[in-house]
């Protein structure tokens, strides 16, 4: 069994230094367990967070152990009742090619909903991230405008296509040509901007949001966020989702105090975790699946293919290799 693990905790960028390839044999079955083989590994920007030594919402990685995340793979093997040989499940075992798993924290994945690679990504954590922090936090009506960063990513780009189902105007930040164009041509978006060529971010998205912001669904925060919070209206909602261009810097960045604006709005800004939607995941998969069949939601997947290339697969989120989900293609 082949598994990456956490081989030191990076200052900064991390680097593939920081993760170890090593094989170790497969372990006999206990009773109630399973063993996996993996089919698609999910790299996903908090695991950012968990390579560092400090408290969060999740324990930090440990040295030396595997790197754990969601995978997508087939049942090989089973000793609990639960399970059958041949049978697609989820689990969070992470970076290995193979998980012996105990049954309760494995989940069966529907083939006849949609490519099983979708738990991982549109109908899995990341479509419910987009799902329950747009429409609990912000909820958008018909006629506002909702800007999104990170808006080519996983969740970015569900959040634009939700918020426009809903019948607002929606306005994407992204890093790269090919993302502006899918997000434009394929997604509908109605503005997008590419904020690693723009010369004066501001000066879009004045120009994208005539009427202001009243969602600002914020995947990035930095200096972009810092530009949205400008335009905000009244009463308008920021879901703070992620914030990943601050998650490798190594000093804190204060930037601009944006509270007094938030104050004279009365605006909202509310962090969440998916997790903490845990108990409503029921209602938003079915209707997120519909959406999907109806063709109201599109999804993009960003596919590496080895297991050897997790490492790269992950330090690609940093640098914006991905449109859409990133995922490690193990096995056929
Ligand atoms: P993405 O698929 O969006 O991948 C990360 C993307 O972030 C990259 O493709 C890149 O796109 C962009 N990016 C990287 N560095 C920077 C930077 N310095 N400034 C601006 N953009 C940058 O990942 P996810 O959709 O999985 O996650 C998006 C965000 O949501 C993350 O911040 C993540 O931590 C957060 N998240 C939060 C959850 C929660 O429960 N609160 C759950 C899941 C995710 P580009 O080319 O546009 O730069």
């Amino acid at each position: 069994n082949k598994q990456f693990l956490l081989a030191s905790r990076p200052t900064g960028t991390p680097s593939s230094e920081n993760f170890k390839l090593v094989e170790v044999p497969i372990p006999d079955l206990k009773e109630g367990e399973v063993l996996v083989r993996s089919l698609y590994i999910s790299v996903d920007p908090y695991m950012r967070g968990r390579m560092n030594d400090y408290k969060s919402y999740v324990p930090p990685y440990s040295l030396n152990e595997p790197i754990a995340g969601g995978v997508v793979g087939e049942v090989i093997e089973s000793k609990s009742s639960q399970f059958q040989t041949g049978e697609i499940v989820m689990g969070m075992y992470g970076w290995q090619t193979n998980g012996v798993v105990n049954g309760k924290d494995l989940q069966k994945i529907n083939s006849d909903i949609a490519p099983i690679s979708t738990a991982l990504g549109v109908l899995g954590m990341p479509g419910l991230t987009a799902y329950f922090g747009l429409l609990d936090i912000a909820n958008p009506q018909a006629g506002e405008t909702v800007v999104v960063s990170g808006a080519a990513g996983a969740v970015g780009m569900i959040v634009g296509q939700i918020a426009k189902i809903k019948g607002a105007r929606v306005i994407g930040i992204a890093g790269s040509e090919e993302k502006i164009n899918y997000l434009k041509e394929e997604l509908h978006f109605d503005e997008v901007i590419n904020y690693k060529t723009t010369s004066d971010i501001k000066a879009d998205l004045r120009n994208a949001c005539p009427n202001g912001v009243d969602v600002y669904f914020d995947n990035v925060g930095g200096s972009i966020s810092d530009a949205v919070l400008l335009l905000i209206n009244q009463g308008a909602r920021i879901p703070l989702c992620g914030q990943i261009s601050l998650y490798n810097l190594e000093k804190v960045d204060i930037g601009p105090r944006m509270q007094p604006l938030l104050l004279i709005n009365s605006a909202l800004m509310q962090g969440f975790i998916v997790s903490n939607y845990m108990s409503r995941f029921h209602e938003a998969l079915p209707q997120m699946a519909q959406w999907v069949a109806e063709g109201k939601i599109k999804y993009k997947e960003t596919i590496v293919e080895g297991f050897e290339n997790m490492p790269t697969a992950f330090l690609g989120l940093f640098s914006g290799e991905n449109i859409g989900k990133q995922l490690v293609r193990v096995a056929d």
